[in-house]
């Protein structure tokens, strides 16, 4: 029975030493130590014994058992350490592999052209304000010497929210609220950037929906050279230091005399292209001396100040300088019309 004991505890170890998985090292367990094992087996058979032999053998039995016991314990902890190694060898992050991109953002055209527009005006004294887009029939029109029932409000079909409030369909009101704020005791300069709202159908070059940037200088002894220099600074650094600029007669409401500017065509040069209709020139905005009526009802005194006034549209600009051809580019946002002008 010893020796039995002595080849069982020798082919179990065998086994043990032989086990490459935790499944097999469990096998082993139950196969040796299980209720079922040889072992087990033995020391049923104890009965049988004479009384010297029994503890002899007990002991030998339970000895037996511990060490296959402790050798699958041992076998197991270095399975387990193996598993872990090869585990971390596997993730192991390889940090020679090229990164994935990030594309990046930037800001949207029109956003670009209303900066480029401000910081031309600010490095010309300007300052820059902005007004509620709701705004009151009052700010939007009456101050602006166009009063209830004036023809002219024609020329700007309207978004009405109520009989007195609407979407304003300029940034004028901006320069009346800011002359009102100030009442007459100071010069303003100052241009207005921002959103304007006209009922119309939307095409190439229409949409209810556009962006206007509007200036206003108002001190004593304003006067037509005054703008004509402003605008000529403002298409040369917008268009080229080579363009040219001319005024033409034109009628708005809230200026007297008004004038269109047009800046010298630039794809020929003023000979006659299809970009300016055979003309040489291309209209770029409206301006004019602000009138009377409107100083006026500012707060101003018009027999002591004078002042000039000017509107253009961004989009407009945008689309002369990058040879955009439809407006709505500008709002539906597809991805590749945008990133074409995003700069580094
Ligand atoms: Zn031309």
């Amino acid at each position: 029975m010893k020796e039995q004991l002595q080849a069982l505890e020798k082919e179990a170890l065998q086994k043990v030493e032989e086990a490459i998985s935790l499944k097999e090292l469990q096998d082993v367990r139950v196969a040796y130590l299980g209720k079922k094992g040889p072992i087990t087996e033995v020391l049923r058979g104890m009965g049988k014994l004479s009384k010297e032999e029994r503890p002899v053998i007990g002991e030998l039995a339970n000895k037996v058992r511990g060490q296959i016991a402790d050798a699958i314990d041992s076998k197991k902890a270095d399975i387990e350490a193996e598993e872990l190694e090869k585990q971390l060898a596997e993730e192991t992050i390889d940090v020679t592999l090229p990164g994935r991109p990030v594309p990046t953002g930037g800001p949207h055209l029109l956003t670009s052209i209303v900066e480029e527009i401000e910081d031309l005006f600010i490095g010309m004294g300007f300052e820059v304000r902005e007004g509620p887009e709701v705004e009151t029939d009052y700010y939007n029109f009456e101050a602006l010497n166009l009063p209830k029932g004036h023809p002219a409000r024609d020329m700007q079909d309207s978004f009405y929210i109520t009989e007195d409030i609407l979407l304003r369909t300029h940034t004028s009101p901006v320069q009346a609220r800011t002359m009102n704020m100030i009442q007459g005791e100071r010069p303003v300069k100052m241009i207005c950037p921002g959103k304007v709202y006209r009922r119309d159908t939307d095409d190439a070059t229409h949409s209810h929906q556009f962006t206007q940037i509007e200036g206003l200088y108002v001190d004593k002894n304003v006067r037509m050279s005054d703008l004509k220099g402003v605008l000529d600074r403002f298409a040369k650094q917008m268009f080229g230091e080579e363009r040219q600029i001319r005024l033409r007669p034109s009628f708005f409401p809230f200026t007297e005399p008004s004038v269109e500017m047009d800046i010298s065509c630039k794809m020929c040069n003023g000979e006659g292209c299809s970009v300016c209709k055979k003309t040489g020139w291309i209209e770029i905005l409206g301006a004019g001396l602000v009138h009377a009526r409107v100083l006026e009802m500012a707060g101003y005194d018009p027999k002591v100040y004078s002042g000039f006034a000017f509107g253009m549209g961004p989009e407009r600009i945008a689309m002369l300088k990058y040879g955009v051809d439809d407006i709505r580019h500008f709002y539906t946002n597809d991805i590749r019309f945008l990133k074409q002008y995003h700069q580094a």
